[in-house]
């Protein structure tokens, strides 16, 4: 399958302090792309941040200072917070760079010239902090149904997007196109929300309010709607309005990665926009659920005793990025606990994975004179077995990844890491040796070796760097196209082995 790979995450909101929930996001992206590459597919993994509207502007005025400064200074967490956690981003957006803010005027431009934008007048209840209007309906006990703070009511001018006229397309689009949304529990939640009637979207701010952000091409009196904004800079990144042929290979390929939090403007606002504007719609929108400590959801401002990303310090990236990989089932909420993540740290890394690279190190060291043995021809069915399971791991690994069972496909990685395992106490190559069958010690030897190696491969786009430092200690280099790693036979036998310190050390 040559078909590309484009993953993205949404743009987070620069003001905000990255947290486990944009850490998790991230992360799972990172995991697919790192999949796709891993099987030669040409990919795209996009992330970035969301630097316009009013809490930006009213930090910014805080502290004396231009948004834009401001911004340049925040999106640094994310930055560095992203290359903390061994993301490997291809592009890294900005919604203030001109390339998208280039964009946004066109396709404002184009909209208004089709008359699919309009000016009325609006009045709602409006939250100042969290810049939405809400209607009547929507508040709770009189408050922003959000944030639950006090909204006040405010009639204003300003420009509409024609959303409600393609409630039935849309619909129909959801009902013909089962992946397009995902899970179904989301897809049925659109559903749901498409049976009351869909209201035009108000897409702009009166410039006398809110000056940061981009000015309506047709109405410069007015700035864009964070949101609309936003969501364009999936189809800039990917080279709309500015290469059309790499916009047409990557965008119908797009899989967006979100919280269920914000399923309606990824799953209604975005494709009625892209449908107005008469591009194709993505492929898929999969949301997540959510990290919860005792049913509560884990964000920045609920004062939930863990603070997640202080545990990467402890355990280490990737160890962190394994149990996040490990312990969602993706499409529910999963338990976060620090319990758990020392459970799996300990019995999974450091006991089966760490000590099985630190044994065979040691055998080989010892048996071998350090260096990959030579294996027999004819290996006996336990040893033939062992190398079957390990290659039918492949393939199934990469279909899992393909079905987001992400969960699923490391418990089975992880059983054939307690497979190799076993199958070392079993041919107990100590006892070979003593016994004299050194070339049978040397095929059980070569055969976990390789065992581990490709196991430890399959596990590389979730841990990619202590699989790095593995097999450094097996003598073995990735090869410049990483599928080619993807065969029986990569270790050369005469290859050094290396000692080193424990790779996951107790804690
Ligand atoms: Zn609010």
């Amino acid at each position: 399958m040559n078909d590309p790979f484009y993953v993205t995450t949404p743009i987070y909101y620069v003001n905000d302090e990255p947290h486990l929930g944009h850490a998790y996001t991230t992360i799972l992206a990172d995991v697919l792309a790192r999949y796709a590459r891993l099987r030669g597919q040409p990919t795209f993994f996009l992330t970035g941040t969301d630097e316009h509207g009013q809490k930006v502007q009213d930090a910014a005025q805080a502290r004396g200072i231009s948004p834009q400064a401001h911004a340049n200074e925040m999106v640094l967490r994310f930055q560095n917070a992203w290359e903390n956690l061994h993301i490997a981003n291809d592009d890294f957006i900005r919604t203030t760079q001109s390339r998208h803010t280039r964009v946004v005027t066109t396709i404002l431009q184009d909209l208004w010239d089709k008359g699919e934008i309009y000016q009325g007048s609006y009045t709602g209840w409006y939250c100042v902090p969290d810049e939405r209007f809400w209607t009547e309906k929507d508040l709770v006990d009189g408050n922003c149904p959000d944030c639950g703070r006090p909204v006040e009511q405010l009639e204003e001018t300003n420009y509409f997007f024609r959303m409600s006229a393609y409630q039935e397309w849309l619909i129909s689009y959801i009902t013909q196109h089962p992946d397009f949304i995902r899970p179904e529990t989301r897809r049925n939640e659109v559903l749901g929300f498409l049976r009351q009637p869909l209201s035009d979207l108000c897409i702009s701010r009166p410039a006398s309010r809110l000056s940061w952000g981009i000015p309506l091409p047709f109405a410069p009196d007015y700035v864009t709607y964070v949101w609309f904004d936003a969501l364009i800079n999936y189809v800039t990144a990917a080279g709309y309005l500015s290469d059309q042929d790499r916009f047409e290979r990557l965008w119908p390929q797009v899989m967006h990665l979100i919280g269920k939090d914000i399923l309606i403007t990824h799953a209604v606002y975005w494709p009625t926009m892209l449908h107005a504007i008469g591009l194709p719609q993505p492929k898929t929108i999969f949301a997540h659920g959510w990290w919860v400590v005792e049913g509560t959801k884990m964000g920045k401002s609920l004062g939930n005793a863990v603070r997640p990303l202080d545990l990467v310090e402890i355990y280490g990236t990737d160890a962190f990025r394994y149990f996040l990989m490990r312990d969602m089932t993706l499409g529910r909420d999963a338990d976060f606990s620090e319990a758990a993540i020392s459970q799996r740290y300990h019995a999974e890394l450091a006991n089966d994975l760490g000590n099985l690279l630190h044994r065979l190190v040691n055998m080989t060291q010892r048996y071998c004179e350090g260096q990959i043995p030579a294996p027999e021809a004819l290996p006996d069915a336990t040893t033939s077995d062992l190398r079957t399971h390990t290659e039918i791991l492949i393939g199934e690994t990469f279909a899992r990844v393909e079905a987001l069972a992400l969960n699923e496909a490391l418990i089975a990685i992880m059983e054939v890491v307690g497979e190799i395992n076993k199958y070392l106490e079993h041919t107990a190559p100590w006892k070979l040796v003593k016994q004299g069958e050194t070339a049978r010690a040397a095929t059980v030897l070569y055969y976990a070796a390789e065992a581990l190696r490709l196991t430890s491969l399959l596990l590389h786009p979730v841990l990619p760097e202590k699989t790095a430092e593995l097999w450094e200690r097996l003598g073995w280099q990735l090869p410049a196209r990483l599928a080619d790693g993807l065969h029986w036979g990569g270790l050369q036998p005469g290859a050094k082995v290396n000692s080193g310190s424990p790779l996951f050390p107790r804690i």
